[in-house]
């Protein structure tokens, strides 16, 4: 079941016309499916009901409000990569005790924060933010559980810059140094070491990569007990990919089936932190036609949504289907389809087989909700998107479209400082 199709030619989110949206909440925009949303959580979540375990979802996939809302109120947990994701999870109403904090350089302030809030674990990622973890937590009186994430040296085979399990990275410790720190975690003030971390890359299409760093991380395990650390914890990260375009990622359920079979009767919790497959294929971004332009060796799209808006293509080269809101059964033409901005790595596509569309037209770019409103800026001062949520027959505005009072909103103040 798709909750992004056509009828009569006419794309739906649910059960509404997406022109109708575009219509509404102007271009460009954000459309949410809450029931695509709320299946990919649960189809992920069931996959391991057989193991003990917390789903907790990226907040840097997609973290508006009324995501993390509908996410906290299925059971899920979140991953946290900043003192921003911390503040927004608590407001969404996630239980700081299913929430893990990940990321290389986590600072002190945020890490107060954190322990404030009473947060499930740290994933550290170096032996200088395990030090600054455990002086921030004993001068409070309290223990830190913490995890070390390992760098387990597997190759995922994914794009460099989503790759993160490989020798070559910044993240995680390797094996041998994470051993050591562990060590020094057992003796270190405030510290209380409870799991073993690792997340090896992302959109990840085949599950060899995250069984050969689960059978390195099990070994690993192992040797922790004969030292007598009392590991509770396995968080084995995010990474599973989606269908962008022709991949065939393995369906959550056989994830789980092949994670679970390794895993049963291991007395561990296992912590999953999925972002891109739970989120990805829930939204899509709503553009308008500007201009069409033909020259010698192109034909060019012009649209109303930018690199700003949806930076993946410019980014990583990443492919988003793009497609007729309304369908006109058109001859298709080669185009680039293009923003605004001033930078010729501005596209949404390149050479892209289309029909030939018009000005004022609308067309979709699929698999737009992870990795999409969350990585878009203000660049070229233009007003972030609005993002809508759809339920059945109904919208919920999730996120107003800024205004041009909001791009200076945080610079007036050096109106009256600024001496002429
Ligand atoms: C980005 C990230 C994830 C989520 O990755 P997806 O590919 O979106 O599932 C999970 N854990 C950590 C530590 C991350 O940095």
């Amino acid at each position: 079941m798709h909750h992004f199709e056509y009828h009569n030619g006419r794309l739906h989110a649910e059960d509404i016309p997406v022109e109708d949206l575009a219509r509404q909440f102007g271009t460009p925009l954000y459309v949410y499916s809450k029931a695509t949303f709320s299946r990919h959580f649960q189809a992920f979540d069931s996959a391991f009901s057989a193991l003990p375990h917390i789903t907790c979802y990226s907040v840097k996939a997609n973290s508006n409000l009324c995501v993390l809302r509908l996410l906290a109120s299925l059971g899920a947990g979140m991953d946290i990569v900043s003192g921003g994701e911390l503040h927004r999870a608590l407001k969404a109403g996630v239980s700081p005790e299913k929430i893990v904090y990940s990321g290389v350089g986590k600072r002190p302030e945020e890490i107060r924060q954190a322990l404030d809030a009473g947060i499930l674990m740290f994933n550290v990622e170096s032996r200088e933010e395990l030090r600054t973890i455990s002086a921030i937590a004993s001068e409070s009186g309290r223990i830190a559980r913490i995890s070390l994430r390992i760098n387990p040296d597997v190759d995922p085979k994914t794009h460099p810059y989503i790759s993160t399990g490989m020798k070559k990275n910044k993240f995680g410790l390797d094996m041998e140094t994470s051993l050591e720190t562990y060590r020094m975690a057992k003796g270190l003030p405030g510290i209380e070491p409870v799991g073993i971390d690792c997340h090896i890359g992302s959109q990840l299409t085949s599950i060899e990569p995250f069984l050969e760093a689960l059978d390195k991380l099990v070994e690993f395990y192992g040797k922790l007990r004969e030292m007598g650390i009392d590991i509770r914890y396995l968080d084995l990260g995010g990474g599973l990919g989606i269908t962008y375009n022709e991949e065939e990622p393995p369906h959550p359920e056989a994830f789980g089936k092949a994670l679970t079979e390794r895993l049963k009767g291991l007395p561990l919790t296992i912590i999953l932190e999925p972002g891109r497959v739970i989120a990805g294929n829930a939204g899509i971004l709503v553009t308008k036609v500007l201009y069409t332009k033909s020259t010698p060796s192109k034909d060019f799209v012009i649209v109303d949504a930018a690199m700003n808006d949806l930076v993946r293509p410019s980014l990583y080269g990443s492919f988003h289907r793009i497609a007729e809101v309304v369908e006109h059964n058109r001859p298709k033409i080669n185009v680039d389809v293009v923003g605004p901005i001033c930078e010729s790595g501005d596209f949404l596509a390149r050479d892209r087989e289309l029909p030939n569309v018009e000005s004022g037209e609308l067309l979709a770019a699929f698999s737009a909700g992870a990795y999409g409103f969350a990585m878009s800026s203000q660049y070229n001062s233009r007003p972030r998107a609005a993002e809508v949520m759809v339920d059945g027959e109904v919208t919920v505005l999730a996120r107003r479209r800024e205004t041009y009072d909001d791009l200076v909103a945080a610079e007036m103040g050096c109106l009256e400082r600024v001496v002429d």
